[in-house]
């Protein structure tokens, strides 16, 4: 069994004024064709399990190209156009392969295309041929297309948000292409539209009943996958919107039953899936009455994850503003401040600017006296079995509030964002990370508790404030009824106020004839 296994992924904000380009790869994570290191990106899931199917001599693994960008705006289109070529000319070289996994997000856009995954994976199918089963592993903040359907036997996306299982995932989708490559399978999916955008947070009720309840439908009645696509909200793309993605084998009526009713179940709970969000004061008072410490706060408004600069000051100034001590808040994206506390120095004491460069969703820069407390070369942060870059980093201390500036764009996802310039956020009363939910997975457990902000910056809480020009509606929180249920619960009503009104006919007809 021959393999093609190749990795291109961002997912694209496209209300973004920073271009994805070629650098933002490079930065993100980039490994050439066979030179892909040992530990596993967040995206090659695919590959981390074929190169174990290897190991044990059971296949010949052509490694491509694996690249990803942290999230941005579009991606340049020669940028991309140059990836997606240089992924199909080496899969040509490959050929003849018994199958292709390709490690993908979902969310992609370019300058010229709205699905990218979509436009690579027929393109793919074109040089393959109709009988070698493809098969792609997706972030689920992703637009599932039904070109992306049509052109793959596959789909799985990653179940966890914080999306810590994307190696499980990964061997799942191997899995069932290397059975549909022997023959022992044939996968067919069913996909349902929900009908809604909303944040999908696995870490609690009702998405964790929800995520186990599909977990345990898999490997019975000839169901080989569920996955929810919980879609990407700051894409302005007409394939936006949660679905429900079953693949059956070879069972196609039952997937798509399935899908339907497990759809609607989700969007039966639309209202219960976001957590409360509190403006930053709320958040600041409910953190400070707290008793049990540290309350780790999110703010999901200037997540970097979610393509926003990850530069915003307005958190932190309410914070100086309340003179607040033993917190903790981060990361600050800033290379030239980074680079004024490397001159200085640790220990030195400094009149720096920080932060609020981007432009007005980040809000005014920071002007204070600061000591450098940590400084860390090349500093990485971990998130499950992987670890993304920081690039050098500074921590600095401003009022009672420790700050690690970072160099590389990325949102708050380790305890070690903190702990590698001499911050620890276990010791504090209050931590702040710039993060929609990934930092949950290393920060829910130290947390006394957890709790969701919305304030000012570039990702707003309330959907209804994006701009979107291209979703196709109807769909919830635009539309208060998408499925027309209230129409429908009318209906009847209706049917039945004749029913008995007939019924009454009748029975007065005997009536009239006696
Ligand atoms: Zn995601």
């Amino acid at each position: 069994m021959k393999i093609f296994v190749a990795s291109l992924a961002t997912e694209t904000n496209t209300f973004s004024p920073m271009p994805t380009d070629r650098k933002a790869f490079e930065e993100g994570f980039y490994a050439p064709a066979g030179q892909h290191p040992e530990e596993p990106s967040l995206f090659s899931g695919p590959l981390a399990a074929a190169r174990r199917q290897a190991k044990a001599g059971n296949w010949e693994v052509v490694q491509g190209l694996h690249t990803f960008a942290m999230p941005a705006g579009r991606t340049v289109k020669s940028v991309y156009e140059g990836f997606r070529d240089q992924i199909l000319s080496e899969l040509k070289r490959a050929m003849p392969v018994d199958m292709v996994a390709l490690g993908l997000h979902g969310a992609m856009a370019a300058e010229g295309y709205d699905d990218c995954e979509g436009d690579l994976l027929r393109r793919v199918r074109q040089i393959v041929g109709p009988k070698v089963p493809i098969g792609a592993e997706l972030d689920p903040h992703c637009h599932l297309s039904e070109t992306m359907t049509s052109q793959a036997e596959a789909i799985i996306c990653f179940k966890e948000y914080p999306h810590t299982d994307f190696l499980e995932r990964g061997k799942e989708l191997v899995n069932i292409i290397a059975d549909a490559a022997r023959g022992k399978v044939r996968p067919v999916m069913s996909v349902f539209d929900c009908r809604m955008v909303q944040f999908l947070r696995t870490t609690a009720e009702p998405m964790r009943s929800f995520v186990q309840h599909i977990k345990s439908l898999e490997g019975k009645n000839g169901v080989l996958s569920v996955s929810v696509a919980h879609c990407f909200p700051y894409g302005d793309v007409a394939d936006i919107g949660t679905k429900v993605l079953v693949i059956t084998d070879d069972r196609k009526d039952y997937g798509d039953k399935l899908a339907a009713e497990l759809g609607m179940q989700l969007f039966e709970l639309r209202k219960r899936l976001s957590p409360k969000l509190l403006s930053i004061d709320q958040a600041l008072k409910h953190a400070l009455a707290a008793k049990k410490r540290p309350v780790v706060i999110a703010e999901p408004a200037d997540n970097a994850g979610g393509g926003a600069p990850g530069d915003s000051t307005f958190f932190l100034k309410a914070m100086l503003k309340r003179k607040m001590r033993e917190a903790a808040f981060g990361p600050i994206w800033d290379p030239i401040a980074v680079k004024l506390c490397f001159a200085a120095g640790i220990g030195a004491s400094l009149d720096l600017r920080f932060g609020g460069k981007m432009g007005p969703t980040s809000g005014d820069p920071i002007d204070a006296k600061v000591s450098v407390i940590g400084l860390r070369r090349n500093a990485r942060q971990t998130f499950g079995d992987t670890t993304f870059e920081l690039g050098d980093t500074a921590g600095i201390r401003v009022g009672g509030i420790e700050v690690p500036l970072i160099t590389e764009r990325c949102q708050g996802l380790g305890l070690d964002l903190f702990t590698n310039v001499g911050i620890d956020p276990k010791a504090k009363r209050v931590v702040v990370v710039k993060s929609t939910n990934h930092f949950h997975a290393a920060f829910g457990p130290i947390a006394g508790e957890v709790i969701y902000s919305d304030g000012p910056g570039a990702l707003a809480g309330d959907f209804r404030r994006i701009p979107f020009t291209k979703i196709r509606r109807p769909k919830w929180p635009f539309d208060a009824d998408p499925f027309g249920q209230k129409a429908k619960q009318a209906q009847p009503n209706r049917t039945a106020a004749q029913k008995t009104k007939s019924k009454s006919a009748k029975a007065r007809a005997p009536k009239a004839k006696q």
